[in-house]
């Protein structure tokens, strides 16, 4: 090994730890759920995106042991080189119907979603417009691609900022191509994008719109179909890209659109290119998660009457949610430090919610991130209710006017 490179790893996490930046992930010791066995001990899990409990629904734990008996446990290549599995295709179907676009196109992950499409469908005479507030996979995706994109030569907008966007429409004439590429919601706030107002300008200044819909997806729109569903957008949005991993519980991500595009993605986008497709029995939990999305309203109206309970209560008692509008329901909390003394006394109330600091938000925004779900019950989200108001007492945290 060379001592060189080790010990500039070495330094790299000393600097993080001196930055309180350096992440330990806390070990799950059982399945995913609203009260969850944690490193020894029993918690209530607010820092799950598993929004419908479908990670564990008996309906797709069902489906997922027939089909490992029915195709076993490896898909064996990538699909155009190894055949590309009949369930496979059925997964993207029933998404398509879920959607109601053309087509859909399954990549392993939402991240890898978003690194093999963006890339594949600009060139170097292009630019992407971008919100400031973009999640990672997306800030990467775009990075890979040959665009103009960067928020020092004008392309990022302040936070939902249409006023901004129209204005770098207007300057961004002279490009071949221009897309705007926004998340559905917001990971860190809970917000909503402007959709309509996006998806207007667009039509107004001849661009098009990817939306990233990992936290929209089962959460959002009919029977959770997303943003431009609950916008009542269809056929407007050229590029939806959802997640599999979050709300409907399994792994994956895919990309909602018109036939053409998906053509063009078989044949550009490089993780479906040269990246082996999913275990066939993770398209058949897909599909039996659909199934119970499209057929049982329960699990999303559980998730909603939670998130209005949390939300309630969390304001009722002084707590600001920072304006979320979905189950993505920041508690404010502002300094670093304070943010992430609050997760301390949380953890040994037992409640596992994570402080979110610089540099995931602005300096001295810090916040703890809470998510309510179909899989808690009230008596959890009392639970922790009670124990938000105890650190809240204790510490002195948790009521500061922003
Ligand atoms: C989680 C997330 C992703 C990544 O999705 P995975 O399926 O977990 O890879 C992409 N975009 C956004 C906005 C996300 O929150």
């Amino acid at each position: 090994m060379n001592s060189h490179f080790q010990s500039w790893l070495g330094d790299q996490i000393q600097t993080l730890k001196d930055q309180s930046l350096y992440k330990v992930p806390k070990i799950l010791e059982g399945p995913a759920g609203g009260r969850v066995q944690m490193n020894g001990k029993q918690v209530v899990n607010l820092s799950s995106n598993n929004y419908l409990g479908l990670a564990n629904h008996p309906k797709v734990v069902e489906a997922a042991h027939r089909a490992i008996d029915e195709w076993g446990v490896g898909a064996g290549a990538v699909r155009w080189i190894g055949g590309t599995m009949a369930i496979h295709q059925e997964l993207e179907e029933r998404l398509a119907k879920f959607k109601k676009t053309e087509a859909v196109l399954v990549f392993t992950g939402g991240f890898t979603a978003n690194a093999g499409t963006i890339p594949a469908v600009v060139t170097n005479k292009d630019v992407i417009i971008s919100d400031e507030l973009n999640h990672a996979s997306i800030i990467d995706g775009v990075r890979l691609s040959a665009a103009k994109y960067k928020k020092s030569e004008g392309y990022v907008y302040p936070h939902k900022d249409m006023e901004a966007l129209e204005k770098i429409l207007q300057n961004t004439q002279s490009f071949e191509k221009r897309m705007i590429i926004t998340d559905g919601v917001f990971s860190m706030d809970g917000d909503i994008a402007p959709l309509p107002a996006i998806v207007e300008l667009a039509e107004k200044y001849d661009a098009f719109v990817m939306v990233d819909d990992a936290h929209a997806s089962g959460v959002l729109g009919k029977n959770g179909a997303g943003t431009a569903s609950h916008f009542d957008l269809y056929g407007r949005v050229d590029i939806q890209l959802g997640t599999l991993s979050k709300a409907l519980g399994v792994i994956g991500g895919y990309i909602a659109g018109s036939a053409v595009m998906k053509d063009w993605l078989i044949n550009r986008g490089r993780p479906y290119l040269f990246s082996t497709a999913h275990p066939p029995v993770v398209a058949a939990a897909l599909i039996a998660a659909l199934d119970v999305m499209e057929n049982d309203p329960e699990p999303m109206e559980r998730l909603w009457s939670n998130t209005r309970w949390w939300k309630q209560h969390l304001e009722a008692e002084g707590f600001d949610t920072m304006g979320s509008e979905t189950p993505i329901t920041p508690v404010y909390v502002g300094e670093e430090g304070k943010a992430q003394e609050m997760e301390r006394a949380l953890w040994d109330e037992g409640v596992y919610a994570l402080s979110i600091v610089y540099p995931t938000v602005g300096l001295g925004k810090a916040r703890i991130r809470t998510m309510p779900s179909a899989a808690h019950t009230e008596e959890d989200l009392q639970f922790a209710l009670e124990a938000f108001k105890r650190v809240r007492d204790k510490l002195g945290i948790g009521l500061v006017a922003r």
